[in-house]
């Protein structure tokens, strides 16, 4: 077994704390990943908190994982020592239901196996995250991250990315279509820089009206303060598609209304409670609302190949693991710009 350094969650209401556990020793398929950074998602802070009502204790967070390959399993093909590679939300899957074989693992029939807050396909073992010194996972689910790209900026990619990355390709964004953003954080800035990449026209939506400069420089067309009613008025029927990053709970009505023919709201944000919906504001322009959840394998290794050509990566704040609590506070006040890293060579301090 391989002993690692971490932070835990040990209950839903007490601060994050130092917490030792071992990951396994490799199967033939698993790569032994040491982390170098790890991103802080506010679903670590859902989960954390037990917002989602699932929560499993105690819970190491962190699935926007970078590090450095250290060994592989005697069947690894993909990985050789010293390789930059990363792993998202996910580490396992059922492997041979419809998804799983289309590498759309994220929707298994069975049920993926997220990167922690989950069992492992024995059903015993409680997969532990990124807030930790090494991880060893199933090749299928580590990937290739080009090392021309920061990686501190790039941790974010395995989660704020594919999620924003993933519904924008399903939209088929491309040059010439109206897209707009709601909520500036780590999904939402992600969501500004692939629009903008794939030739959107791009309006940020947000509620923190200190945010318009930074918003224009992630290469936002337009700023709109989504607590303007008149402004939004203005953009009645206007855009085809729109991305919900919102983590608190909304009105997805003044969002919909947006909405111009079969416009399409694609909801990532996971507020704890259910949204309220009017089939009127639905009917109109025949708009649907789309949910979409992270991005398979597949699919994560385009988006990262994508951030290589564009020399895309997330704007973030690199911080040691003894400032995830207030880095949490930080995040429920809308304060992140745009996207918390933990430096993990702090956990050795
Ligand atoms: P984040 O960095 O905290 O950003 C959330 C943003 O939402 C805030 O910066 C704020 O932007 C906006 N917001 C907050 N409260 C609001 C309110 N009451 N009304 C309107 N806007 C509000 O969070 P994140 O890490 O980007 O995650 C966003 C959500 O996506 C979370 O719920 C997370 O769990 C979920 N998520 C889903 C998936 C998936 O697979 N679908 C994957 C990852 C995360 P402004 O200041 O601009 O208003
Ligand atoms: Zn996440
Ligand atoms: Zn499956």
């Amino acid at each position: 077994m391989i002993p690692v350094k971490a932070y835990a969650a040990l209950n839903a209401s007490t601060a994050l704390q130092p917490f030792q556990f071992e990951r396994r020793d490799l199967r033939p398929h698993d790569v032994h990943v040491q982390i170098l950074y790890s991103g802080v998602c506010h679903s670590d802070l859902h989960q954390v908190r037990d917002e989602w009502g699932d929560s499993l204790y105690p819970m190491v967070p962190g699935h926007e994982i970078i590090g450095k390959v250290i060994s592989v399993g005697s069947h690894v093909q993909k990985f050789k020592a010293g390789e930059a590679a990363g792993v998202g939300v996910m580490v396992d899957s059922c492997r041979h239901c419809d998804p799983c074989t289309g590498f759309m693992e994220q929707y298994c029939e069975e049920g993926m196996t997220g990167t922690y807050n989950n069992y492992e396909r024995d059903k015993t073992t409680l997969a532990q995250g990124g807030y930790s010194t090494a991880i060893v996972c199933d090749e299928r689910w580590v990937y290739h991250v080009s090392e021309k790209l920061n990686m501190a900026g790039a941790a974010p990619l395995f989660c704020a990315g594919i999620t924003t990355y993933s519904p924008l390709r399903y939209a088929s964004v491309q040059t010439g279509f109206r897209v707009a953003v709601a909520g500036l954080g780590g999904l939402g800035h992600m969501a500004v820089k692939f629009a903008v990449a794939m030739g959107a026209e791009v309006t940020m939506l947000s509620t923190s009206p200190s945010k318009e400069k930074d918003a224009l420089n992630l290469g936002a067309h337009h700023f709109v303060l989504s607590t303007d009613k008149g402004a939004m008025k203005s953009l009645d029927s206007h855009f085809d598609v729109i991305v919900d990053s919102v983590s608190a709970p909304h009105d997805y009505e003044s969002y919909l209304n947006l909405l111009r023919l079969q416009g399409k709201l694609l909801v990532v944000g996971l507020p704890k409670e259910e949204p309220h919906v009017n089939p009127f504001a639905l009917i109109k322009n025949r708009r649907s609302i789309i949910g979409s959840m992270i991005g398979g394998t597949a699919e994560t290794q385009e988006m990262l190949d994508f951030c290589a050509e564009k020399n895309i990566v997330s704007d973030v704040e690199v911080i040691p693991i003894q400032y995830i609590n207030e880095a949490y506070e930080r995040m429920l006040k809308n304060d992140v710009k745009y996207r918390f890293v933990i430096d993990i060579s702090s956990l050795g301090k």
